[in-house]
């Protein structure tokens, strides 16, 4: 655990108030709190990795973004950004219901080939439901429930992610406008929000596998996610749809399990 001193308040704004161990009030903030960074040697080169926490409950919990690097974005214009969402599933497990894993590749090879850039990877698996409700989610699926069906009966939001670390870490490294890499509008317009200034999008195109072909089909015509060269406008119905959380992004499209499987080339 992190003292105090290495920590560093980047925004916050007062949730509660509560009594300290000497009686006397403290004060609780949300926000985002700089921790410490690295340089870390990977197969793909160098990155500065930025380690930052994260809580929008007054601390009772909190998330863990890091901000990957390459160059010095620190006052820069125009940086190359990809804010990327954690897939255990894509990314460790080499799941190829999705295609997580290879936009995350393609953004960390592109801000070594185009520096200074930064990918900002956040602990929000399963549209932020978790793992093991994604799992839960996973298991629903294959009994034929579709991925919004299968969320609420499980209780759960279609999508509870947040972005507000975003603008935090932006603000914190004082980076004045960004060129997003998404395929996901929605993205674009939630950061825009939160104040990021977004110059222009960057196709974060993966070529479709077999087993994922129908997944990323189904965030093009239900999620309006914009694949190989589409516009980046999307219409007000949609807008409005996406807004009250009729979309998925992660719809690993119901196939059971055993069936689908099949051996990947080599
Ligand atoms: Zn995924």
């Amino acid at each position: 655990m992190a003292t105090n001193l290495q920590m560093r308040a980047l925004s916050g704004r007062l949730c509660s108030t509560s009594a300290g161990h000497n009686g006397k009030r403290i004060e609780i903030y949300d926000g985002t709190e700089f921790v410490a960074e690295t340089l870390l040697p990977t197969v793909q080169g160098k990155y500065r990795v930025r380690a930052y926490r994260h809580s929008v409950d007054g601390w009772r919990t909190y998330t863990e973004p890091s901000c990957i690097m390459t160059g010095n974005p620190e006052g820069c214009e125009a940086v190359p950004l990809r804010v990327h969402d954690a897939c255990f599933t894509s990314e460790v497990l080499g799941s190829l219901k999705c295609d997580c894993s290879g936009q995350l590749q393609l953004a960390m090879e592109y801000i070594q080939q185009h520096k200074p850039g930064i990918v900002i990877y956040l602990q929000q698996e399963g549209r932020g439901i978790g793992l093991a409700n994604k799992i839960a989610a996973y298991a629903l699926q294959e009994k034929g429930l579709d991925t919004v069906d299968a969320n609420r009966a499980l209780g759960l939001p279609d999508d509870c992610r947040e972005y507000s670390s975003v603008s935090n870490i932006l603000r914190d490294l004082g980076v004045k406008s960004v060129k997003l890499m998404t395929n996901n509008p929605r993205k674009i317009r939630v950061l825009e929000r939160l104040g990021v200034k977004v110059l222009e999008r960057l196709p974060c195109i993966v070529a479709p596998g077999a087993l994922n072909v129908h997944y990323l089909a189904t965030k093009r015509l239900r999620m309006s996610h914009l694949l190989e060269g589409e516009g980046s406008t999307v219409d007000d119905d949609q807008d409005k749809e996406e807004l009250e959380g009729q979309f998925c992004h992660w719809n690993h499209d119901g196939e059971s399990a055993l069936s689908s499987f099949v051996e990947p080339d080599r």
